[in-house]
């Protein structure tokens, strides 16, 4: 039986501990914030603004449902989207979503997931250190350095690392000084975000079965992003450049008052006034895409979602593909009878694959939305048509295939490059 040591018991890290656990190895977890079944504090972070709600599509929920979650338990943390609403001019234009299969995405309670997450580690008997931060690996002994909250350190010894340990990654840190020709990309993103949250969506005129979606009429400054979880409140993720007139860093309420006015015409006074007091108050997020060449060290490490492929999320796929790369390790050590030597190159050549045509359709979805226009309406709608009406030529709508599927991300790609031949010879580009 493999010990295998996990960095980071976040999404991620504690699935994929989840599926080893059940698979009879003996899992340590290492996190640095506390117990979120005993204190949610560090999970429900509302004054640095983490996105609370986030949504899980078809892929995300498979892969949790294969870890043998039962769905009733995942749905209970979630509100079930059935389509978009896109704000313009202060009106909504819906779009309703045909589900391919029989699973609608949810707007997840992240922490109420992350709850979920840890019940069912624990049910499996894995081994929590919380409030442990990793400060070193030693990848080619397969060992750790922890320290505690009282500050004492020690090492750990496992015959796997797997990091798990978010966009930072300190076992990707250690992978760039071990390994010879390493490559390893950080892009900052000309826009940051931050997390508005209101209490009562239903109040406020907003269906909790919705994705939200503002900004599209701004001409490329401003991209929003909406959703209901099931205590009732939405949440807002205020994407805006960190620079110029109107940005993150505004300060003036009047400048702020004024956007508030423009893109929530539908909200009260009295709201509007609300979120401008969090706006001012809450500090900014940077969003950042990172890319490494190979997701494994030998047969002693691998990295697994955002530590191996943190991405923007102006496609909202970062959790769905890091659930989907426990799932996919999982499987490969039933293909291949738990042999790290062959299951860690092969997630790498599976994995890198799929995570750069994600991470390349985001930053196309970002390009759309930052220069943004009624372009992307007249698309959608010509897509639908064609699609209707060439079925066996025109590709369907990616959208769907995106939120209703798991399909690989390298053939909705491929749908993506089609449909913008499509969309040069229909002459909407
Ligand atoms: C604004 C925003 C909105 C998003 N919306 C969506 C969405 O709608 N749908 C979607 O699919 N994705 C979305 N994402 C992406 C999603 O949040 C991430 O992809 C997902 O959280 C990745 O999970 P993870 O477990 O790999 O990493 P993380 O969630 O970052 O977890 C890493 C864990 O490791 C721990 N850790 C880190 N370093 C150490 C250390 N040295 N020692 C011990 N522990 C450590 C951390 O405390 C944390 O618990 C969004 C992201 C943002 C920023």
């Amino acid at each position: 039986m493999h010990k295998t040591i996990i960095i980071g018991g976040g999404l991620a890290g504690s699935l994929t501990a989840i599926y080893l656990a059940r698979r009879g190895y003996e899992v340590h977890v290492i996190e640095k914030r506390g117990d979120p079944l005993q204190d949610l504090s560090s999970y429900v972070d509302l004054v640095s603004s983490r996105a609370i709600g986030v949504s899980m599509t078809v892929r995300g929920i498979k892969a949790v449902l294969d870890a043998g979650i039962p769905r009733q338990e995942l749905d209970e943390c979630g509100e079930k989207i059935v389509g978009m609403a896109f704000s313009v001019g202060g009106k909504y234009r819906v779009r309703e979503l045909t589900p391919l299969e029989d699973l609608y995405p949810l707007s997840l309670n992240r922490a109420a997931f992350q709850r979920l997450l840890n019940k069912h580690a624990y049910l499996n008997k894995v081994n929590y250190y919380f409030e442990h931060k990793c400060l070193d690996v030693d990848l080619e002994n397969k060992s750790i350095l922890v320290q505690d909250k009282e500050g004492e350190t020690r090492r750990i010894q496992g015959d796997l690392i797997i990091g798990a340990d978010g966009a930072h990654s300190a076992v990707r840190q250690s992978m760039q000084s071990a390994m010879r020709r390493f490559e390893f990309q950080q892009t900052f993103f000309r826009h940051g975000y931050k997390t508005l949250v209101l209490p009562d969506a239903q109040a406020l005129g907003f269906r909790k079965d919705l994705l939200y979606f503002f900004g599209m009429d701004s001409g490329g400054l401003f991209a929003g992003r909406a959703a209901t979880i099931p205590d009732g409140s939405i949440s807002f993720a205020i994407c805006l450049p960190f620079t110029g007139p109107l940005s993150l860093v505004t300060q003036d309420k009047k400048v702020m008052a004024d956007f508030f006015s423009r893109y929530f015409p539908s909200l009260s006074a009295s709201v509007r006034q609300e979120m401008l007091e969090q706006f001012i108050e809450k500090p900014s997020n940077d969003l950042i895409n990172v890319r490494s060449s190979t997701f494994h060290y030998k047969s002693n490490a691998l990295l697994l979602g955002d530590a191996a492929h943190a991405t923007a999320p102006f496609l909202g796929q970062g959790m769905n593909m890091a659930l989907e790369d426990a799932y996919i390790f999982a499987s490969l050590l039933d293909t291949h009878k738990n042999a790290l030597e062959k299951v860690l190159p092969e997630f790498t050549k599976q994995r890198k694959v799929q995570a750069d045509a994600m991470q390349d359709m985001a930053r196309a979805n970002y390009d759309v939305l930052s220069s943004s226009n009624p372009i992307f309406f007249m698309r959608a709608r010509y897509t639908r048509y064609m699609h209707k009406k060439l079925p066996s030529i025109y590709p369907p709508d990616m959208a769907e295939k995106l939120y209703f599927t798991s399909a690989p991300y390298d053939e909705l790609q491929k749908i993506q490059k089609k449909q913008n031949v499509w969309y040069k010879l229909g002459r909407v580009n």
